[in-house]
């Protein structure tokens, strides 16, 4: 089974449900979509701690629980893609030790602020 971890924006998870990034999942939908009829799991869901609580130290903190979790592909919600100044950083973080998708619900291209630059981020 493949596992998957979704991590969301600490703000947004503030005043959201989750729904949007839930449903693409149980659909098998949008950055899902990849993962065909293959068995998966869901196992983890984190959230940044926030802007101002240091957001690159917070995940390295998280991340011995991801591992513990065996998570083999981690997805960045929609939301830190679309706002947050540190995804780059994070896909950094993250690609050293999983598959990374930069992206729950919504469009592949979407609206949004930055995308993952495999070139960029990981040289
Ligand atoms: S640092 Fe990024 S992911 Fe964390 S709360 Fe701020 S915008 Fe959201």
């Amino acid at each position: 089974m493949k596992k998957i971890a979704i991590y969301v924006c600490g703000e947004i998870s503030e005043r959201c449900t989750a729904n949007g990034c839930l449903r693409a999942f149980n659909d098998r939908a949008d950055s899902f979509e990849v993962y065909g009829p293959e068995a998966t799991g869901l196992v983890a869901f984190g959230s940044c701690n926030g802007c101002e609580q240091d957001p690159e130290g917070a995940l390295y903190s998280k991340l011995e629980k991801f591992l513990k979790a065996e998570v083999d592909t981690m997805h960045l919600s929609t939301c830190i893609r679309g706002r947050c100044d540190h995804y780059e950083a994070f896909v950094k973080i993250l690609s050293k030790n999983f598959d990374v998708i930069g992206y729950t619900h919504g469009s592949q291209e979407g609206r949004k602020k930055y995308h993952i630059d495999e070139e960029k981020i990981l040289s």
